[in-house]
């Protein structure tokens, strides 16, 4: 047992130090009817709540943990590089290992710059990609996420079509107004976008397997239409590989469905659960940032020497056999789930998997748009969420957030999933 208390009196404490309890939304059980685990450690695939009480992990901090939680190896790495110092402000040559790793795998890739997350590395490519075309709108999809940088916490007007709206208080009208947003799998919408705002679009930015609103698979003709229209309208693609960047291969989704795009964000895998960002493109775009162009950026803790490492140790262990792993215990761990599902009342229940991302979804339809998502599907997810939850396995406290397989999702535990839902 630990020196904490139980995770309800900590919520109630931090309910009063803390706006809702939280430091990010989506960890404080909104909509559930029992409250934030509060957790202490984590070792391989499980993660401990503070009364000792342990949970099969699926949520892998939201994507970071490809290799499991605390890996022995990464271990070794940031315990050196802690006794090197965390903190530089200073050129080092850690940076320059992770870039060349990445350059040296994904062959587009001619630039990058580190900086601190997803946000700031999304932020980061929509002002180069305006600067660049020296244009000012973007278009964004629905149900695609991308941080929550003001011009990308817009969603699609109610009023007049083609308009859209902030969706979050606090943003501008005029910011709101420059970006466009459009529908998943409906290239008529992107189309009639480029038509109403001739010769003003500076970027496109898409996740290429949207994985924060549910998993929104699409087509690869889609994907390919889409690379297509850029080219023709002189307007930059950016990929926000933040969540699919090392999750489906090396090289992300632009590797997997062998679609270039313009710039790419990372995020979450890169830093191996340390914060990192990056944005990557070719020399030509990203020379514009400064110091050697005129679109700012920087950061006090850019590159940070740990969190290299961090990057570093993780993506090194990901080879075309770490792949296959994933893969496979992804495969193994739906039937698991399935199995259960069926024998316990949750039958209308799918779990639809890409890679290692899954998503528990009440329709047998392929979802592909926000649109299709079935009305229920919060009420069902809850009590599935819950019924998991009490038999020590944790997902993310969220219907529209996926899961994730990690190399420590292994059969050994595998065969502990089986046990636990008594199968
Ligand atoms: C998680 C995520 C972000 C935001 O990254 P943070 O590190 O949380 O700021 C942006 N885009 C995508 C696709 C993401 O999955």
């Amino acid at each position: 047992m630990s020196n904490f208390e139980s995770s309800e009196a900590l919520f109630s404490q931090s309910l009063k130090l803390v706006p809702g309890g939280v430091h990010s939304p989506v960890r404080s059980f909104k909509g559930m009817t029992t409250t934030p685990r509060f957790m202490e450690k984590a070792y391989g695939a499980y993660i401990q709540e503070v009364n000792g009480k342990n949970y099969i992990d699926f949520c892998m901090s939201f994507g970071p943990l490809i290799l499991g939680h605390k890996d022995p190896e990464v271990e070794v790495e940031l315990k050196k590089a802690l006794e090197r110092g965390w903190s530089y402000g200073a050129c080092e040559p850690y940076s320059l290992q992770l870039a060349t790793m990445i350059k040296n795998k994904i062959p587009f890739i001619e630039q990058i710059r580190f900086v601190n997350s997803g946000t700031e590395a999304v932020m980061t490519a929509i002002r180069l990609a305006r600067g660049f075309t020296k244009k000012d709108k973007i278009i964004k999809f629905n149900g695609c996420y991308h941080g929550h940088a003001d011009a990308m916490l817009i969603k699609a007007g109610s009023g007049l079509a083609g308009t859209s709206e902030a969706s979050s208080e606090g943003i501008p009208k005029g910011v709101a107004q420059d970006t466009i947003v459009v529908e998943l799998n409906d290239l008529n919408s992107v189309k009639a976008a480029f038509e109403t705002h001739k010769n003003q679009i500076a970027a496109v930015i898409i996740e290429p397997l949207p994985a924060n609103n549910g998993l929104l698979i699409q087509d690869q003709s889609f994907l390919e239409a889409i690379r297509a229209l850029c080219t023709k309208e002189q307007t930059l693609l950016i990929f926000d590989e933040v969540i699919s960047g090392f999750r489906v291969a090396f090289g992300g989704m632009a590797e997997k469905t062998g679609i270039t795009p313009d710039i790419v964000t990372y995020g979450k895998i890169i830093g191996g659960g340390l914060p990192v960002g990056a944005i990557a493109a070719k020399t030509n775009i990203m020379s514009k940032l400064a110091p050697i162009g005129g679109v700012y950026q920087a950061g006090t803790l850019s590159a940070n020497p740990l969190a290299m490492i961090g990057g570093m140790a993780t993506l090194s262990k990901l080879t075309p056999d770490a792949y296959k792993k994933l893969e496979r215990y992804t495969n193994n761990i739906a039937e698991i789930f399935t199995t259960w599902l069926n024998k316990n009342g949750y039958s209308d229940i799918k779990m639809v998997h890409q890679s290692s991302l899954f998503w528990f979804i009440p329709s047998n339809a392929e979802v592909k748009s926000i649109g299709a998502i079935p009305a229920n599907l919060t009420e069902k997810f809850n009590k599935m969420f819950y019924d998991l939850l009490e038999r020590g396995i944790y997902l993310a406290p969220n219907a529209y957030e996926v899961g994730f397989v990690s190399l420590a999702h292994d059969e050994t535990l595998q065969k502990e999933l089986s046990k636990r839902l008594g199968l």
